[in-house]
């Protein structure tokens, strides 16, 4: 398998011109940076997506213990944090859980894995940091809640060395989220949340609203007697950073969230007579106004002539993008919040289409 997948990466690497950056020499780089055959063997069972065997249940909890935390606001609320942990067939899992208020049914619920790159360095590829800090924030606000923080789920259950392998794959080889798990052979999502119901009973909590984004984790929830009355989102804000992996989610896991990628522009925009009509698209990291403002658009209402605005909302524009734009009926591309971007540069001057920087005021 490896050998197909590595031939095509040297083939897009020929021709692509964003990539030109990347030698075969970093390529093969990669490759023994990333011993795969050497490890596999040693991959424990759930890392194919099976159940854990718990030998050991959560019985002990180590707290309570009074923390006060910091929120985006700025306000500091003191929660009340347990240590517990549980063995399995697969080792120790370990598991903190921070309360607030009084505990009673539906209890507001979030649900953290942990993310090394977000939790703990601040990175702003991913979404994590923001999303713990606007659980824990909510919690705060609604006056009473429940995080639940499993130490041992970096990368979706696979754990922080596959955490690294993954964007090692991502960032030398240009792999997507699918390309990556069949690389490494690891199913997308390994996380059971199999915990979850034990932690709850231990809180006498029968009733969750879910603060999450994916509807599969409600399910995993009532597979264990949870209900959950509610599903609240977790929406982090698209920046430069993050919009990639917030669009992979939505497209690759199915997570319910506002954020769209190209397709969908270019499919709103195949759907209308376009016949004749100027088309104007413009690009903003800010895509839940974007996403909002589409609909009440109107050519009058419009600050050029007869155009119509599209407010594009997503990644930059690449050559391939561009090219179905211009195939979908658009004259031209307006992009705002754009900043410095050699790769946008290089797919203006390779497409047909005319692409307009915009300042933002
Ligand atoms: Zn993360």
């Amino acid at each position: 398998m490896g050998v197909s997948i590595f031939a095509s990466i040297r083939f897009v690497l020929i021709v692509g011109s964003v990539m030109s950056s990347v030698s075969l020499a970093d390529l093969a780089f990669g490759v023994r940076t990333t011993p795969h055959s050497s490890y596999r063997s040693e991959l424990p069972e759930r890392f194919y997506g099976a159940c854990p065997v718990v030998s050991a249940v959560m019985d002990e909890y180590i707290g309570p213990i009074v923390w006060p935390i910091r929120h985006p606001s700025g306000d500091v609320s003191e929660f009340e944090l347990y240590y517990t942990e549980r063995e399995t067939n697969e080792g120790r899992e370990r598991f903190i859980v921070a309360t607030q208020g009084n505990l009673t049914d539906p209890v507001l619920l979030r649900v953290e894995s942990s993310c090394v790159f977000g939790h703990i360095l601040d990175g702003a590829k991913c979404d994590c940091g923001d999303q713990l800090r606007a659980a824990l924030q909510r919690i705060h606000g609604h006056g009473s809640g429940m995080l639940i923080y499993a130490l041992d789920e970096d990368a979706r259950g696979h754990g922080v060395r596959a955490h690294f392998e993954m964007y090692v794959l991502r960032q030398h080889h240009e792999m997507d989220t699918e390309e990556v798990h069949k690389e490494l052979e690891l199913p997308v999502d390994a996380r059971t949340y199999s915990y979850v119901g034990s932690i709850t009973d231990h809180f006498n909590i029968s009733e969750v609203v879910l603060m999450t984004n994916s509807p599969k984790r409600i399910e995993k929830l009532e597979d264990q007697g949870i209900t959950v009355a509610d599903r609240r989102p977790l929406e982090a804000t698209v920046t430069q950073h993050n919009e990639q992996l917030l669009r992979a989610e939505k497209r690759e896991l199915g997570y319910e969230t506002g954020y769209h990628d190209h397709e969908h522009w270019i499919d709103r925009l195949r759907s209308k007579d376009v016949s004749g009509g100027k088309f104007l698209i413009v690009e903003s990291y800010r895509e839940s106004v974007a996403a909002g403002q589409l609909d009440e658009l109107t050519a009058e209402a419009l600050p050029v002539g007869d155009m119509f605005l599209v407010l594009y909302a997503t990644q930059r524009p690449d050559i391939g993008t561009l090219d179905e734009l211009r195939r979908a009926g658009l004259d031209k591309v307006v992009v705002l919040d754009s900043g410095e971007c050699a790769d946008l540069k290089t797919a203006e001057e390779e497409a047909e289409l005319e692409v307009e920087h915009y300042e933002v005021r």
